[in-house]
């Protein structure tokens, strides 16, 4: 399989992707930060599919931007991992056609940049609270890289559940005539959640990583078992995750969509974590039977 083509100028790529829409080219977008992994690139592979479903090939597109505008004070900005080189060949095996990876967050936010998309609701509780201004920083973000690369459709994982619905409400209000479509969430074969903060993890840390997944497994069949109380399910994840020497940042349960605190934990409700493994906050979450 090729390389990708790999643009460096979001101008040149929004001038290649306007006329590819023009001459009625289908475009499917998958925006990463890279180092990427089997996660990303299940996106990508539904992005080639989707893509061509008008049957004639269509643009499989991706962009690679370690977004600053995301990260807050104090977190792992600096040391987050970029392997440019290794991505290339991994799109291009994904089947990926152009890859935008713009050098210097310059590119995107230029001098004189002040306009941002707050998406009220779904931003507050879980990662909003803990992390302000994250998703701040994601909505406007994914927004430019829509404008950029003017898609029809965009692929996001599951993982970030609650990114996924703050872009898809962000679509909807603002008119942006892009489907934002979720995808399942890719697992390493012992259930941890794959992600490129996963590299920050001793041979040590790695192991308990897995408490995760666990406790969210066996909630998911006490669940199953039929139990529906929020709280009990929350402190059985919890003292789980906390026995393993985890540090919790949240367990909750949500309503998929909203994202409000839920009552009952009726089938589709979202069960949600994020914990800390030395410095490395791991997130994961799954629908509740
Ligand atoms: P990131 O590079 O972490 O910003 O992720 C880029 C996209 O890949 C986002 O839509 C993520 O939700 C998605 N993603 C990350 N990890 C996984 C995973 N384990 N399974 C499925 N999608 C994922």
């Amino acid at each position: 399989m090729s390389l990708p083509e790999l643009i460096r100028d979001p101008a040149a790529w929004q001038r290649r992707c306007i006329a590819s829409r023009d001459a009625g080219t289908r475009i499917a977008l998958v925006p990463t930060m890279g180092y990427l992994h089997e996660g990303h690139l299940s996106l990508m592979h539904e992005a080639r599919r989707r893509a061509d479903e008008g049957g004639r090939p269509g643009l499989a597109l991706a962009t690679i931007f370690v977004n600053p505008a995301q990260f807050g004070p104090g977190e792992d900005l600096a040391r987050y991992p970029r392997d440019l080189e290794g991505d290339l060949a991994k799109c291009g095996r994904a089947g990926i056609d152009i890859v935008l990876a713009p050098d210097d967050p310059s590119a995107i936010y230029p001098e004189g940049f002040q306009t941002w998309v707050d998406v009220e609701q779904v931003s507050k509780g879980l990662c909003g609270d803990r992390r302000p201004g994250h998703f701040r920083g994601v909505a406007t973000v994914v927004a430019k890289l829509f404008g950029l690369s003017r898609p029809h459709v965009a692929l996001f994982g599951d993982k970030d559940w609650q990114q996924f619905q703050v872009l898809r409400r962000m679509a909807a209000d603002l008119d942006m005539g892009v489907e934002v479509v979720g995808m399942p969430i890719i697992r390493e074969p012992d259930g941890l959640a794959m992600s490129s903060r996963n590299a920050y993890l001793s041979a040590e840390e790695r192991q308990r990583a897995v408490a995760i997944s666990r406790a969210l497994g066996d909630a998911q069949r006490r669940a199953g078992q039929g139990e529906r109380d929020p709280g009990r399910l929350a402190s059985a994840v919890r003292e789980a995750i906390e026995a393993a020497g985890l540090r919790i940042d949240y367990v909750d349960l949500a309503h998929p969509e909203t994202l409000r605190a839920v009552e009952r934990a009726v089938p589709g409700t979202r069960l949600l974590v994020a914990a800390f493994l030395g410095r490395t906050r791991l997130i994961d979450n799954v629908a509740l039977p």
